[in-house]
Parts: C-alpha cells; structure tokens; sequence
C-alpha cells in the first residue's frame, strides 16, 4: 500500500471516529440533561467539578489522565489498523476445490502452504492459494504475527517454538497475495519450458 492509500485509509479512519465520537458525545449529553437535575447541578461543568470533590483529585490529574486514554486508544487504533494488513480482507479469492499440486514455498524468509489447482474440475483457469499462516522454516511451526515498539511499529512472525523473529516486509501491501503471485509466476514459467 502506498502512502497515498496510508492516508486515506487513516482520513476515512479518522472521520468514521468523529461520527461516533459525535453521536456519544450527544448520547451522553441527553442523558446529562436528565441526570444533573436529580444531582442538583446546573452544567456538565458542575459534574465535572462533583466528581473532583469525590475523588478528591486535582484537576491536572483528571486532564493527565483522559489524555493518556486519549492517546491509548489512539495508539490502539493505529495497532489494529497495521494489524490487518498482510491478512487479505479484500481478496475474493477461494480455495481451489480441484487441486492439481500442494506444496510448500520458501518467500521471505519464511514458508507457505500452498495449493495449485482450479475453482472446480471443469474452470479453464488455474491458481494457487496459500493455506497457512507463515511457517517457521526450522521447526515448521506455524507462526503468531506480531507488532512491537511504540511511535515505530516493527512486524514480524514470531516463533513459539525456536523464539526467532521473521521481519515482515514493510513495501508488501498484501503479503499472502504475493506470495500467491510469486508461487503463480513459478507456474507460469515451468509451463513455458
Ligand atoms: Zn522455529
């Protein structure tokens, strides 16, 4: 994915955020309107200042506080976002039922089940489709995808069992996608030969 399609993914993000942010925030002012009268407070302001009075805290406490929830669930967002790529949600793409060859493939660093076949026996077309999750090439463990660091995120597959970590690439938008277009193209040349 380009930097373009970053940003506009973390625009629409951004923006689908805001409406439910609205939304609650309206919710939330609704029943403010029906709860601070039975509180005997006047304004959201009042409440703000009641539960001070209960939780005995200064105010720059209360604003530390709702900021690092703010950036938290800012950051969790963020994770969840990068978390996804390399999972191939959009893909179409489905498990050829007429399978020609299984195998195994060997693409960054790591492996890759894999069948080459058809849709059915009858489709003109054939494919291939990873069917596993990246696979340690030592222990042939299928592997957890990890993320780590904070302001720069770092993914890698990370083996349970030998403890390496694989680097994920950073420029492959959809990472099982190309692998299928590398393991393709295999086909694709040993067809010609
Ligand atoms: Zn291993």
């Amino acid at each position: 994915m380009g930097i373009k399609e970053e940003l506009k993914k973390s625009i629409i993000l951004a923006v689908i955020s805001s409406i439910i942010a609205t939304i609650l925030l309206s919710i939330v002012s609704e029943a403010l309107k029906v709860i601070l009268p039975l509180l005997g407070l006047s304004s959201p302001f009042d409440l703000l200042k009641f539960f001070q009075l209960q939780l005995q805290f200064p105010l720059w406490v209360t604003v530390f506080i709702f900021s690092i929830a703010v950036f938290t669930t800012a950051f969790s967002l963020r994770s969840i976002s990068l978390g996804k790529k390399g999972v191939g949600s959009f893909t179409v793409k489905t498990k050829p039922l007429y399978s020609l060859e299984k195998g195994t493939y060997h693409k960054f660093n790591v492996d890759w089940d894999y069948i080459f076949g058809r849709y059915s026996i009858n489709s003109p077309e054939s494919y291939s489709y990873v069917v596993s999750e990246p696979i340690c090439p030592k222990c042939k463990l299928e592997m957890d995808y990890k993320t780590s660091g904070f302001l720069r995120k770092k993914r890698f597959w990370h083996c349970l069992d030998c403890g390496t970590r694989y680097e994920v690439p950073k420029d492959v938008e959809n990472i099982r996608e190309a692998v299928e277009k590398f393991i393709d193209a295999d086909f694709r040349k040993k067809r010609k030969e």
